[in-house]
C-alpha cells in the first residue's frame, strides 16, 4: 500500500488532501498514514506466523503516543531503549509482558522501572550491565528475564552509523564473549535467560546478512541451551530497509524466507524490533516555501521545515524525495528514477532557515519551479523523523496529525512559545 497517492494534482494521504490539513494545522506539519502502518504491522504478523511472531515495534522510530495506541490496538508489542521510551508504552496502553529492553546504556533506575512494569526481557550488551541488572533484581527480590545480544559479525552493508552488528561496534557482544559470560549466568539466580538477541544494523536492503546472522544464532542457541538455559525467544531485531528512492528493499516476505527456517530448527518463538519498515513510508513531512533565492549559479527554496523537524539528511545525508502537495499541470508525481533527466524541472537546494549550512534537506535536486506559500512534502519522513526533532533556534516543534481513511486527528500539537521556556522560568 502507499497511502500517499496524487489524485489529480494533489497529494493525499489516504482519503485526505494533504494541503487541506496543512491550511487547517499550519506547517511544519507531520501527516501519518494509520493504515498504512496497520497494513505492515499485519504484513510482518503474517509472514512470521509459523513461529508465533511477538512484533515488538521500535519505539524509537517513531513515539508518539496516537501511534503507539494504534499498534498497540492490533497486537503489536515494543522495544524501548529508554526509561522515557517504557514510559510511553505504558501511557499509550502497551502491555510491558509484550515489551523489551534493549540499549548500551541502561541506568539502575530504568533497570529498576522496567523490572517493576515487568517487562518481557532485557537484551543485555555487556558483563557490566548483566551484573547491574542481576544487582538490581536481586535488591528487589525478583528474577530479571534476559537474552544476551550478541554481534553475529557479518556485515548488513548498509550506511557506517547504521551498522551495528560487527566485531567492532559499541553494540552488543562478540559470540566467544556471550559463551563467556552464559556461563556465569548460572552463578546470578536473580537472572533467567529465556532468549538470545541479535540487531545488526538499519536501512538493510537485502537478505542475505539476516540468514548468516540466523545460522550463527542458531548454532549459539543450542549451546546455550547445552549449557542449561530455557532459550524460548529468538530476537531478531530490527533493520528492515525501506525504499527512499523506489522500491530498493526487498519485500518483507523474502526477509521472512530467508529468516524462518533457522528459527523453526531452532525451536523458538521469534520476537522482531522493526521501527523504519513500519513507520518510515507511512509518514511525509508537509513545509511551505518562505522565499526561493539564487546564489551563483546556486537556486535554493528556503522552505518553513527544516533540520530541527528532520535531522537525517544532515546526520546521514540521508535521501528524502521531495515534491510539490499541489502538482503544476503537465508534471507527473514525484519521480522514483532520479538518474534520468525530469522535464519541467531544475536543479534545486532544499533548505530550511536554521543558522546551520547542514540544515538541508537536499541538494541539486530537480524540483519545478516554485513559488512563496507552495506547500512541499518530504517523504518517508515517518520514521527517526519527529523522535529527534528538537527546538533548535527557538522553534516549536511540528504538530503531527494520524490518518485513517478520510478521518484525520491531531495526535501532537504544535508547542508554543510559552511551553519552551517553560521549564526555565519560576525557579
Ligand atoms: C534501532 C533499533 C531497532 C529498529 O531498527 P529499524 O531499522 O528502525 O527497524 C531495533 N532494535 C534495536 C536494538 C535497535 O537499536
Amino acid at each position: 500500500m502507499d497511502a500517499f497517492q496524487y489524485r489529480g494534482n494533489e497529494l493525499y494521504c489516504e482519503d485526505v488532501p494533504v494541503a487541506k490539513l496543512a491550511e487547517e494545522f499550519g506547517t511544519p506539519l507531520y501527516v501519518y498514514s494509520g493504515s498504512m502502518i496497520v497494513e505492515t504491522l499485519k504484513t510482518l504478523q503474517e509472514v512470521y506466523a509459523e513461529v508465533d511472531p511477538l512484533v515488538c515495534f521500535s519505539v524509537k522510530a517513531n513515539s508518539n503516543l496516537g501511534i503507539l495506541r494504534l499498534l498497540k490496538a492490533y497486537g503489536s508489542g515494543f522495544d524501548v531503549v529508554s526509561g522515557g521510551e517504557l514510559f510511553r508504552v505504558l501511557k499509550a496502553g502497551g502491555d510491558p509482558a509484550q515489551t523489551v529492553f534493549a540499549g548500551v546504556g541502561k541506568s539502575d533506575p530504568e533497570i529498576a522501572q522496567a523490572i517493576e512494569a515487568g517487562v518481557l526481557m532485557f537484551n543485555v550488551e555487556s558483563e557490566a550491565e548483566l551484573d547491574s541488572i542481576a544487582r538490581v533484581a536481586a535488591s528487589m527480590g525478583r528474577v530479571a528475564p534476559i537474552a544476551l545480544r550478541v554481534n553475529p559479525d557479518v556485515d548488513p552493508k548498509t550506511h557506517r552509523y547504521t551498522a551495528t552488528g560487527q566485531k567492532e561496534s559499541k553494540f552488543g557482544l562478540d559470540i566467544d564473549r556471550a559463551l563467556r559470560i552464559a556461563a556465569t549466568v548460572k552463578d546470578k539466580p536473580s537472572l533467567t535467560m529465556i532468549g538470545m538477541h541479535m540487531h545488526i544494523g538499519s536501512q538493510i536492503t537485502t537478505v542475505e546478512p539476516y540468514a548468516k546472522a540466523v545460522a550463527k544464532g542458531v548454532e549459539l542457541i543450542g549451546q546455550l541451551r547445552e549449557m542449561g538455559h530455557p532459550i524460548a525467544w529468538y530476537n531478531m531485531g530490527g533493520g528492515y530497509g525501506i525504499g527512499y528512492k523506489g522500491p530498493e528493499a526487498k519485500p518483507l516476505k523474502e526477509f521472512a524466507a530467508a529468516i524462518l527456517p533457522g528459527i523453526k530448527a531452532a525451536g523458538c518463538r521469534l520476537a522482531i524490533e522493526p521501527g523504519r519498515v513500519i513507520a518510515g513510508n507511512a509518514g511525509v513531512l508537509v513545509g511551505r516555501v518562505l522565499y526561493t533565492k539564487q546564489s551563483g549559479d546556486k537556486r535554493f527554496v528556503i522552505q518553513d521545515a527544516a533540520m530541527n523537524d528532520l535531522i537525517r539528511p544532515a546526520l546521514y545525508e540521508s535521501f528524502h524525495r521531495i515534491w510539490p502537495v499541489t502538482v503544476p499541470p503537465g508534471l507527473p508525481a514525484p519521480p522514483t528514477d532520479y538518474e534520468a533527466a525530469i522535464p519541467g524541472t531544475e536543479p534545486r537546494d532544499v533548505v530550511g532557515p536554521i543558522c546551520e549550512s547542514g540544515d538541508f534537506f537536499a541538494k541539486d535536486r530537480p524540483l519545478p519551479p516554485l513559488d512563496r506559500g507552495d506547500l512541499l512534502a518530504t517523504f518517508s519522513a515517518g520514521a527517526y523523523g519527529m523522535v529527534m526533532a528538537s527546538n533548535y533556534n527557538t522553534r516549536p516543534r511540528a504538530a503531527e496529525i494520524l490518518v485513517e481513511g478520510d478521518q484525520a486527528r491531531l495526535v501532537r500539537r504544535r508547542e508554543t512559545l510559552d511551553e519552551l521556556v517553560a521549564a526555565e522560568e519560576g525557579l
